[in-house]
């Protein structure tokens, strides 16, 4: 099955992910993340590094399984509903019923959110100022 779930960016085209470590969250560009160079991510709070596909907040994946689940259902119906039709005139018939589909969890924006310039590496994100910390670790090179 090839199936690519999209994360959702703000409108911005920041999306959010969260520290492995301390749970912290923050925003990053799209296009950053994505890069191929970008194998390792700083946590902008902690400073410890982790893989970037480890920075994936948990309602991310939840909402990922939600649509994979959504779109396996829909495969089995529509496979079900060919054999039932291939069946029409047989003295067997079952009924096949359309399975509910799950809404994906919406994601939140968090508008508390500040932007952050990272001279180092010429990048912006966004983090939580509320979340005192003196300072911001720069999730590409890890400068602060
Ligand atoms: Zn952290
Ligand atoms: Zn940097």
């Amino acid at each position: 099955m090839d199936f690519k779930i999209s994360i959702p960016t703000d409108s911005m085209g920041f999306y959010t992910l969260e520290c492995p470590h301390c749970k912290g969250r923050f925003k990053a560009q799209a296009g950053d993340i994505e890069a191929e160079d970008t194998l390792e991510l700083f946590c902008p709070s902690c400073g410890l590094v982790g893989e970037s596909s480890r920075y994936l907040p948990s309602d991310l994946i939840e909402h990922a399984q939600t649509i994979a689940l959504n779109y396996m259902q829909q495969e089995m119906f529509n496979s079900l509903k060919k054999t039932s039709r291939k069946m029409k005139g047989s003295p067997i018939s079952f009924r096949v019923e359309k399975p509910k589909e799950e809404a994906p969890k919406l994601l939140t924006e968090d508008e508390d959110l500040e932007q952050v310039e990272l001279h180092c590496c010429n990048k912006t994100i966004k983090i939580n100022m509320d979340q005192k910390f003196s300072n911001v670790y720069c999730p590409y090179c890890g400068v602060n």
